[in-house]
């Protein structure tokens, strides 16, 4: 008699081989939708050369947009740096004399803005999103 679940006979078994950015926005997308799919890691902790991590500035129309269609909006704007794309050079005195990029701080929306945010927490923003046993 076969043990085999509902939704083994309805999708096909999907491995994803790294549990990257990439990997891991693929497995949220995926789950989302009702697909099961697996990482394989070959990290042993989220925290694995998080040494290396550095910030990532995300567009709206693809890094920002991988996480707002996967319910993680509120989070990367709880996690994100909206000023991070001014440059801003300063007189001996503080005072701004050269300001470039960003956008308005009262404008809401981040479309016109590139937030950056922590290559390490991101990924636990991701990681904290998904079954923990679907990665391996
Ligand atoms: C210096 C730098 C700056 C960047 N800045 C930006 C930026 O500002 N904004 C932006 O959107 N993108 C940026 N990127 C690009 C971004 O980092 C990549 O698009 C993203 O990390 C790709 O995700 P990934 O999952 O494919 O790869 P990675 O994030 O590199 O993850 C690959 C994973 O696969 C695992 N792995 C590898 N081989 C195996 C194996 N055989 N078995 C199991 N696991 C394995 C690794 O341990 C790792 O966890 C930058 C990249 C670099 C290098």
């Amino acid at each position: 008699m076969s043990t085999s679940s509902a939704s083994e006979h309805t999708h096909p078994r999907i491995a994803i081989v790294g549990g990257g950015l990439a990997g891991l926005s693929l497995l949220l997308t995926l789950h989302k939708r009702g697909i099961p799919a697996t990482v394989y890691e070959r990290d042993v902790h989220r925290n694995s050369r998080g040494r290396l991590g550095g910030n990532l500035d995300l567009e709206w129309t693809t890094g920002q947009r991988a996480l707002r269609e996967n319910g993680l909006e509120d989070a990367f704007r709880m996690h994100s740096h909206h000023e991070a794309d001014v440059i801003r050079i300063c007189g001996k005195a503080g005072v701004p004399l050269l300001e470039h990029g960003g956008s308005d701080p009262k404008d809401e929306s981040l479309k016109d803005s590139r937030p950056e945010i922590n290559r390490r927490v991101l990924r636990g923003l991701l990681l904290d999103a998904i079954p923990e046993d679907s990665v391996k």
